[in-house]
């Protein structure tokens, strides 16, 4: 008999857990993977509850904006009219597809799937359906989810894995948050035509990202329509006959009341560990409950390896894929050819689909100068070349973070339209370690906004290293 009934168990059917089991099994290691939500569960939160339903209600909210402009370009006719129900259905039905395209890559690698939730009884052991399975590597990709603190009137918010089927469709929606889920969310229900009210207890949205950015976009989405509210707590949420009273404080004590059909609350997610048996088995947890790995993802059992938002680094969906992948390359073996990968956290570049988008790589400009020393700020913000017909106010900003030792770009900052696609590609010229002078010497493509990134010429200012 088999000492172990396979080599590499999986729980979690998501980012990380999905690319692991498929490319484990591809290396040749016999594999199962565990996932909770059954078919309709695979792919994770980025696939059903986070970044693609996400983004396709980003490009949804959009329209109402593009119609707008569209006048000042000579088009005319009635507004049209947003139907919340199509957009659900259309969703559901492409969501159902990438299930369906992700059980088909993981059963044509030959990974076992499993439509149940799975828990750790050892540490090479793991119940699961009734049935107790050995084996001889453990790895653990439940992810995270979202924290709701402790208030008056709890039990009537809801969270983003609710929001994207909520029913019927909330004409005032209070989202309390200031993270990068809160903020898209606010931008997407107001460009779908809800009166949107973003609450926030700090002095500015989406902390962690440049300074100049976050006060520029917090600007352009009051613009958009967003009753963006900061230094406010939320004291308690009461259901009456109008639907929700949100009783808030400001920073002066002061206490107001707001209304809302619903509220959000996107305050954070938290390691999805609960129930899983990890400490019983030895694994050391963090104090948020994320599993404490080394360089290699292990844990402090030796055959317990975990990666994603279950660790809780960097909570995206790319990080996930490449973690897993180191994974896979220590445990079986790098691909055919090529040397066993390392994860490097430096210049990881990310998106907020607010309305404007916001890109950005390397460091803020309150970063840099800890990390780099002395640096150089370029910057630059117009008004974009379509908005001089399309009657829109929107702006755009682009910056450019300078190590003056070295002359390396080491932030590059974009709030605009597609700043995500734009800031992608310079991410691979910064990986490179391209320098200004490097940036300068590009010719641009003329008309774009992205030229702008290699035409800064004039710095706009220097910060001292600290
Ligand atoms: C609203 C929202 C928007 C986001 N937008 C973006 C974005 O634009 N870009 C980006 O890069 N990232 C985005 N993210 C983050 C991204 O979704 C996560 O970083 C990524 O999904 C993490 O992958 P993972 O493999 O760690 O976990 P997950 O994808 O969360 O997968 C974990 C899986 O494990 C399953 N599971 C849990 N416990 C068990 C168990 N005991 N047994 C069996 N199965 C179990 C869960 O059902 C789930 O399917 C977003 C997240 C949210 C919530």
């Amino acid at each position: 008999m088999a000492e172990f009934d396979c080599d590499l168990f999986v729980i979690g059917g998501g980012s990380g857990g999905v690319r692991a089991a498929r490319m484990a099994a591809q290396r040749g290691a016999s594999v199962m993977l565990a996932e909770q939500g059954g078919t309709a569960g695979l792919g994770g939160t980025c696939v059903n509850l986070g970044c693609i339903p996400k983004k396709l209600y980003s490009y949804a909210a959009h329209y109402a904006e593009a119609f707008e402009e569209s006048h000042g370009f000579g088009w005319e006719g009635q507004a049209l009219s947003f139907n919340w129900s199509t957009l659900k259905a259309n969703r559901r039905k492409e969501i159902g597809r990438l299930n369906g395209v992700y059980a088909n890559l993981l059963t044509g690698a030959g990974v076992e799937v499993i439509n149940a939730r799975a828990h750790l009884v050892g540490a090479q052991q793991v119940e699961v359906d009734g049935r107790s399975v050995k084996a001889r590597h453990i790895l653990v990709a439940t992810g995270g989810t979202p924290f709701v603190p402790d208030i008056a009137g709890r039990e009537h918010v809801l969270v983003s894995d609710a929001i994207f089927d909520l029913d019927p469709f909330p004409q005032r929606l209070v989202v309390v948050g200031g993270g990068y889920i809160a903020s898209e969310f606010a931008s997407i229900f107001n460009g779908l035509g809800a009166q949107v009210t973003q609450l926030y207890r700090g002095e500015q949205i989406l902390r962690g990202f440049d300074d100049e950015v976050r006060h520029f976009v917090a600007a352009e989405m009051r613009k958009t329509g967003v009753d963006l509210r900061l230094g406010v707590d939320v004291v308690s949420i009461n259901k009456v006959p109008q639907g929700l009273d949100i009783a808030i404080k400001n920073s002066a004590g002061d206490i107001s009341t707001l209304q809302a059909d619903s509220v959000l609350y996107a305050t954070g997610r938290v390691p999805n560990v609960r129930g899983l048996g990890l400490q019983e088995a030895g694994v050391k947890l963090g104090w948020d409950g994320a599993v404490e790995v080394d360089e290699n993802y292990c844990s402090t059992v030796p055959s317990i390896y975990a990666v994603g938002d279950v660790t809780d680094r960097i909570q995206l969906t790319p990080v996930a894929l490449a973690e897993a992948m180191i994974v896979v390359d220590q445990l079986f073996g790098p691909a055919k050819g090529k040397a066993a990968r390392s994860m490097n956290y430096e210049f990881i570049p990310t998106a907020v689909f607010t309305h404007p988008n916001i890109g950005t790589v390397g460091h803020s400009e309150e970063d840099a100068p800890k990390h780099c020393g002395p640096v150089t700020i370029y910057r630059s913000e117009f008004r974009a070349l379509k908005h001089t017909l399309s009657g829109s106010s929107e702006r755009t900003l682009m910056k450019l973070v300078v190590q003056d030792a070295t002359d390396r770009v080491v932030g590059l900052h974009m709030v605009g339209p597609d700043a995500g696609e734009i800031v992608q590609g310079f991410a691979v010229a910064m990986k490179a370690g391209a320098t200004k002078a490097i940036f300068d010497d590009t010719i641009g493509i003329h008309p774009t906004a992205a030229e702008e990134f290699v035409t800064m010429r004039e710095p706009s200012r220097k910060v001292a290293g600290t």
